[in-house]
């Protein structure tokens, strides 16, 4: 990734206590409906007369005001979500946690993507981050080779790193259900443990037949975004994983209420990324702390993918995982010189 673009959103009260939020997506136009520049100009022009002179002391009558007033826009509508909570911490002087309903967990596992496509260039590189200590879940990008091709690539690394070692791949929708067949079933006896978004994301139907064909796990990513999705494959009888992403579900709070359709359909939870900065970030690592386990594991590791932050203090990876951030509201301060220096002139 050579650039990241993110909008940061900062809400302010009378009192002058500012609460902020982050809306990344991943290449612009590439993963989803909304780019940066969207999610900014729908922001300045539909949400932020919204929110001009309302209390900040309940962010879910704000929130469903705007839920209320404008369709789709779950990335913008997140960082606001997060904004506000953010907000309402600083001045409870509570973890944004806290305002979820309390963190179960102070420290979140965290996986690394191995993206070079050089099967020798990633094993070194995976062996590297478990020599660390940073990482020992590693997730692989395939779907642009054929079936074969990818599989056996996948399967070099997952020989070379042994049983101890938890290997996935992210297929992001790019095999027919016929392809999945296949692949899956090569992958199930190269020993990976987990096959997310084999299919096409409105195909719910694939997933549940493939998720009762194999024992090795599927995760719906693309799929399932909100309650409403997340209802629908589990009504259908999908026994895989679900990966929650704040952005996807519109907001922290959105995010936790996809957790409980999947808890209460005995589907497994992951916490899924869009590459958000330390912002994003931290929001997401909230509301995962407060859920009892990500049976598929959590990949909060965007703010890694950057060779600088915005924020004063970076969140702290160790022990192949991250801690939650300690401190009110999201436990991070704004760097102002930092944000200056990285803001797009307009
Ligand atoms: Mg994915």
């Amino acid at each position: 990734m050579a650039v990241q673009s993110m909008v940061i959103v900062r809400i302010r009260d009378s009192e002058g206590r500012e609460g902020i939020g982050e809306g990344t997506t991943i290449g612009g136009l590439a993963y989803g409906a909304e780019s940066p520049e969207s999610i900014k100009t729908n922001i300045d022009s539909y949400i932020t007369p919204l929110l001009k002179g309302k209390g900040t002391d309940n962010p879910q009558v704000v929130m469903q005001d705007i839920h209320r007033a404008i369709r789709g826009n779950s990335i913008a509508k997140s960082a606001i979500e997060t904004a506000l909570l953010d907000l309402l911490g600083k001045t409870l002087n509570v973890p944004l946690s806290t305002l979820l309903g309390g963190a179960l967990h102070s420290h979140i596992p965290c996986l690394w993507v191995l993206a070079s496509g050089d099967t020798q260039r990633d094993i070194d590189e995976a062996k590297t981050m478990i020599a660390t200590g940073r990482h020992n879940t590693f997730k692989l990008k395939i779907g642009n080779r054929s079936v074969q091709d990818d599989v056996a690539h996948v399967a070099a690394i997952k020989s070379a790193l042994g049983n101890e070692i938890s290997i996935r791949v992210d297929v992001n929708q790019a095999w027919t259900e016929s392809d999945a067949n296949l692949g899956m079933a090569l992958l199930q006896e190269a020993g990976v443990d987990i096959v997310e978004q084999p299919t096409s994301a409105g195909q719910l139907d694939s997933l549940v037949r493939l998720a009762d064909k194999y024992r090795i796990g599927v995760m719906a990513d693309e799929s399932i975004s909100n309650i409403n999705d997340c209802f629908e494959l589990a009504k259908r009888g999908f026994s895989g994983s679900v990966a929650l992403k704040i952005a996807k579900a519109g907001g922290p709070v959105q995010a936790l209420k996809v957790a409980t359709v999947c808890q209460a359909a005995g589907i497994d939870l992951y916490g899924g990324t869009l590459l958000e900065g330390s912002i994003g970030t931290a929001a997401a690592i909230h509301a995962w702390s407060t859920l009892p386990e990500l049976q598929a594991d959590s990949e909060m590791f965007g703010p890694l993918l950057q060779r600088d932050d915005i924020v004063t203090a970076p969140l702290n990876y160790h022990n192949f995982g991250v801690d939650v951030p300690e401190g009110p509201g999201l436990g991070l301060t704004l760097d102002e010189d930092k944000l200056k220096e990285y803001a797009r002139s307009y």
